[in-house]
């Protein structure tokens, strides 16, 4: 892990760590160091999974949730778009 991080001596003569990936400096914190560089590996998934794969698994979840649910609400909410049109959304929530 260490050597992710540049080291230098601040003018209170004590040690921050420079990450070499984005040039964050923290201070000698094991605990946040290693935090910083496990948060800057997550990679976002790729447009693709995000339309595809991902969508096509939340939406079977959320299909199977709503099937195996014994009661529901229908919601409707309506507002007004920049265009003056009228836009109605229907939602049906469950109890989990
Ligand atoms: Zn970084």
């Amino acid at each position: 892990m260490w050597d992710q991080y540049n080291i230098r001596i601040d003018e209170k003569c004590k040690e921050c760590y420079k990450c070499k990936a984005c040039n964050k400096e923290l201070p000698k914190n094991e605990t946040q160091l290693q935090e910083h560089l496990s948060f800057s590996s997550f990679k976002i998934p790729l447009h693709h999974a995000f339309s595809n794969l991902l969508l096509n698994k939340e939406y079977q979840m959320t299909v199977q949730t709503v099937l195996d649910e014994t009661h529901y609400c229908l919601v409707s909410d309506g507002w007004l778009n920049i265009n003056k049109s009228l836009v109605i959304s229907y939602m049906i929530t469950t109890p989990i």
